[in-house]
């Protein structure tokens, strides 16, 4: 199978100077990468920006916006060669929800900001996809919660069309952004779910990989 991740956080510029973020460090869908190279997949690896170095076999597409993220993930799901092939993309980016309405060429002197910044949505990178209904694709997503992490995820699982959901509270100890361990369940659309052990974001990674390859 073809496997293509997203990572990290997006940037939404309001001048080049300026921009709406999010400290996610793009560990996990880094690791996500690594993994599934190991094992073999075809994997391309589409980050925002981010201080990680590229997994070993892994193609990295560098991306600033969602809106960019979206676009070189479009890029990268078309129909495979051989029959039967699947492609698989594990959505690990913490894509910004919005953006300024508009983007300044020139950086905003402080004296004409006003307080108020406008702002629209962001396309939904994982339902644009699935919405597409490509009998090739299947799509993974990730939930981050600060409360009840698997209903959460299972109304995601049906709302994006998504195979299933890995499902974080990330309020609890050793998960979420930037530190090398996550306390994980999968969630699936009928509701199931299967929760899994604190432990480090390499080991969840395979973990990952490997329930990929049965919906693959
Ligand atoms: O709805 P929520 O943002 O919590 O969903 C998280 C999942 O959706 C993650 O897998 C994330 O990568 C993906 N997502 C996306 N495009 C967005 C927002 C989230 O693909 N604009």
């Amino acid at each position: 199978m073809k496997v293509v991740v997203t990572a990290g956080p997006t940037r939404e510029y309001l001048d080049p100077v300026r921009f709406l973020s999010n400290p996610s460090t793009g560990k996990m869908g880094f690791a996500v990468a690594a993994a599934a190279a190991a094992a073999g997949h075809e994997t391309v690896l589409i980050s925002g920006p981010v201080s990680l170095k590229t997994p070993p076999g892994v193609r990295r597409i560098d991306v600033v916006s969602a809106r960019e993220m979206l676009r070189q993930t479009l890029l990268q799901v078309g129909k495979p060669a051989a029959a039967g092939n699947r492609v698989v993309v594990i959505g690990a980016a913490a894509v910004a929800d919005l953006r300024p309405r508009t983007c300044s060429p020139v950086k905003i002197k402080k004296s004409a900001m006003g307080e108020v910044l406008r702002l629209v949505r962001n396309p939904d990178i994982l339902k644009t996809l699935g919405r597409k209904r490509l009998g090739w694709l299947r799509l993974v997503g990730f939930a981050a919660e600060t409360g009840d992490a698997i209903g959460e995820a299972s109304r995601k699982c049906r709302e994006k069309k998504l195979s299933f959901v890995v499902g974080n509270d990330v309020t609890k100890k050793g998960a979420g952004f930037a530190v090398d361990t996550n306390e994980a369940v999968f969630v699936f659309p009928d509701g199931s779910y299967r929760r899994l052990p604190l432990m480090s974001k390499r080991a969840l990674a395979r973990l990952i990989v490997k329930e990929a390859e049965k919906i693959a």
